[in-house]
């Protein structure tokens, strides 16, 4: 997901809830059987999907570039029995296997990297490269999207193995750029809910710093929703000596940036969630030149419908004001893609957390629907809105060790996105396949609608 800090706030909520909680009426399928024969299913694949993570990790693809990630993908989905789709909205991959009388249940793992070094020292450190915005800059899965490729190779293992224990269709789906928040956007544009057959409901799951062990179920709101803009001022550019023949974007950008903040302070309700950030601004090249434009680049975090009409609305007017008062013509605002919030389905969160609870015990975390969603964004939300209820879990990559050495030294725990983040890929991929595999024998649904 994009700038996905939300493990870390939704690890302090989730602890303060129990299991039980969720499983108040729901009945959970024994799954002992179906799990051990998981397990030993899991122990015959893990090495080659452990050298399949180490190979992805060496060779970060940025979104839609994941040109070689989305041919492995591709050629170990059809070794596991599926009907492969490639160059789905750009560089996805659809996988399909029918298996009798059924609901079609979604599984998705996005497959991009970031533009970013890596600093981890792992022996597999990437040392790859990429032309991203037009610039050569390093690359490396910092996300841990190389555990999900991982996993639904797993998953698409262990369905094909154990076909007598559920029935049904599986669309599988490498999705490419999750981090830019366009891919799930660019499936869905090419035709993914008519081109293949349309899931009834889904599943995904991301690896967090949480402790290895840990699966976490937000019931609800799970994240938040993300949207960037570019805003250019337009001015007239001249002499440094003479402003009052040009118009000078620079201070009609710098009223913006303050201005804006009082969408945040002045209109919003206090009490709910919004952040507005300006992360880059770009103008100008000498101090004795009046540029002839400035640009502003703005992200927007929400967690309802009402505050993110409010701070794309209140952005745009700010923007506009402060172009009107620097006496300059409108500026162009355009969208650098963007998403809603998360919504995990209630039915499939409470059914999963009965039925897992007994697999992972106390490393099971269930958050209700009133717990806080976290500030990060993920653009899985696109094939919920899109009318495929789904359950996204979060899955704990960090060995306790490491984490009690950390803390031991005062250090903080590298998050997602950070240059040190190394999840341990054999939890991180054993468990999202368990959790995944486990929750459709169990035969995890949405709520009736
Ligand atoms: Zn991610
Ligand atoms: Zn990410």
């Amino acid at each position: 997901m994009a700038a996905k800090l939300w493990f870390l706030a939704a690890a302090a909520s989730l602890a303060l809830s129990s299991p039980a909680l969720a499983a108040e009426g729901a009945t959970a399928p024994d799954l002992s059987a179906a799990n051990a024969r998981l397990t030993a299913i899991l122990d015959k694949n893990y090495p080659a999907l452990e050298a399949l993570y180490k190979d992805l990790h060496l060779h970060p693809e940025l979104g839609m570039q994941e040109v070689r990630t989305a041919g492995i993908l591709a050629q170990n989905l059809r070794k596991a029995g599926f009907m492969v789709t490639e160059k789905v909205g750009g560089t996805g991959v659809v996988a399909v296997l029918k298996n009798g009388v059924g609901p079609t249940i979604l599984v998705r793992a996005d497959m991009d990297a970031l533009p970013m070094e890596e600093k981890t020292g792992l022996p597999w450190s990437s040392k790859a490269r990429a032309t991203y915005e037009g610039k050569d800059v390093p690359v490396m899965h910092a996300c841990g999207h190389d555990t999900h490729v991982a996993y639904l190779i797993g998953v698409a293992q262990a369905l094909s193995a154990m076909r007598d224990s559920w029935s049904g269709t599986i669309v599988l789906i490498g999705q490419p750029a999750e981090e830019p928040l366009k891919g799930a956007r660019a499936m869905l544009d090419d035709g993914l809910l008519t081109r293949f057959p349309k899931p009834d409901f889904g599943f995904a799951a991301h690896v967090t710093n949480l402790p290895a062990g840990t699966v976490a179920i937000k019931a609800g709101a799970s994240s938040s929703a993300s949207d960037s803009y570019s805003v250019t001022f337009h001015g007239r550019g001249g002499h440094g000596s003479m402003p009052a023949a040009t118009i000078d974007p620079i201070p009609i950008a710098a009223r913006f940036i303050t201005d804006v903040q009082t969408v945040i302070s002045r209109e919003k309700d206090p009490a709910a969630f919004g952040v507005l950030t300006i992360g880059a601004i770009n103008a100008g090249s000498a101090p004795n030149i009046i540029p002839d434009s400035a640009e502003v680049k703005v992200n927007l975090r929400s967690q309802s419908p009402q505050v993110r009409d409010l701070l794309r609305g209140g952005t745009a007017r700010s923007a506009k004001a402060a172009a009107m008062m620097g006496n300059a013509p409108e500026p162009t605002i355009t969208s650098l893609g963007g998403t809603g919030v998360l919504m995990n389905d209630e039915a499939m969160a409470s059914a999963a957390t009965a039925a897992l609870t007994p697999v992972f015990g106390k490393g099971l975390l269930y958050a209700p629907a009133s717990g806080q969603p976290m500030s990060g964004s993920e653009d899985f939300s696109e094939f919920v809105d899109a009318g495929v209820p789904s359950l996204f879990f979060g899955i704990g990559g960090y060995d306790p060790a490491v984490l009690a050495d950390l803390k031991a030294k005062g250090e903080p725990v590298p998050t997602n996105h950070s240059p040190f983040f190394a999840p341990k890929a054999e939890p991180a991929i054993r468990n999202a396949v368990t959790a995944i595999v486990l929750s459709i024998v169990a035969g995890v649904r949405p709520t009736p609608k």
